[in-house]
């Protein structure tokens, strides 16, 4: 596909916009940064934080997560590389700790030291989740990526400067709501999480939405849609609400897929903009 084809799909998808809401316009430059075909340039890529852990007591940081790299690259090139060894295969806690009643700074630390399932050997950093622990909207992703891994962050790799536009086109900041994964440590060459994995991830992420209690939930993608709701079918149920424990949920596309499908963003605009009707934003016209 040309980078021609390219513009034409996302015109004919902002047309196609602009008829089903005619309040609508396309000049909007919050709006266009989402529309934006990942060609053009990219917003600055975030200053890395890898924080070495003080102590193992440091509060959790909603910004910040404190598990060092693990290998971490040395600037000397006389100085010999560490030779990475093999952890040995995690034995699962047991029995595994119960998250049910922990408060943040214990989930944390739980998180941070977490061996529940083999992922664990591979990562160098827990993805805990970050962004405002009394948000009233709630992201929720796969997992974390390479990029993710290596940061401690969610989403701040290629996806993740999507789900910034996205936010931002909902009138959002990144800094007023909650994002967190449906696993906390990064699945090697980033397959989809296995079931177990998910299983002993989810105390954590449960215990995450109980604390934060949104108000709404956008979950993107099959993953959240298939360990959340045990349903199957992005691309059909995109855009409906669901009730995750009384939380109202939207699904929509996960950006990874948007960045791949672009012709699609109309679609997650569509449901995107269903979740700012309950919060009485509307896209106005500049
Ligand atoms: N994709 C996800 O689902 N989560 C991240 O944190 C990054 C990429």
């Amino acid at each position: 596909m040309t980078t021609i084809d390219i513009f034409d799909e996302i015109i004919s998808c902002l047309q196609i916009q602009a008829e089903k809401h005619p309040r609508c316009a396309v000049s909007d430059e919050v709006l266009q940064e989402f529309f934006t075909p990942s060609g053009r340039p990219a917003a600055a890529p975030q200053p890395q934080r890898v924080s070495r852990p003080s102590s193992q007591d440091k509060p959790p940081a909603p910004f910040r997560n404190a598990q060092s790299a693990k290998h971490p690259q040395s600037s000397n090139p006389q100085q010999p590389r560490p030779i990475p060894v093999q952890a040995p295969m995690p034995q699962p806690s047991a029995p595994p700790v119960d998250v049910s009643n922990m408060q943040w700074r214990e989930l944390w630390q739980t998180a941070m030291d977490c061996h529940r399932c083999p992922l664990c050997r591979d990562r160098n950093n827990v993805v805990f989740g970050e962004g405002n622990t009394n948000a009233d909207l709630m992201f929720i992703g796969e997992g974390p990526g390479r990029d993710e891994d290596m940061q401690g962050r969610p989403f701040v790799g290629k996806a993740g400067q999507l789900l910034d536009k996205m936010i931002k086109a909902m009138q959002f900041t990144r800094e007023e709501v909650y994002i967190a994964n449906i696993i906390k440590c990064r699945p090697p060459n980033n397959r989809n999480p296995e079931p177990d994995e998910a299983a002993a991830c989810l105390p954590y992420l449960e215990r995450q939405i109980e604390l934060v209690k949104p108000k709404a939930i956008v979950i993107l993608g099959a993953v959240p849609l298939q360990y959340l709701f045990n349903q199957r079918g992005v691309t059909r149920i995109h855009g409906t609400w669901l009730n995750y424990k009384g939380i109202e949920t939207m699904v929509t596309f996960h950006p990874a897929y948007l960045l791949r499908y672009p012709a699609d963003k109309g679609k997650a605009w569509s449901d995107l903009q269903k979740v700012m009707e309950k919060f009485g934003k509307s896209y106005k016209k500049p």
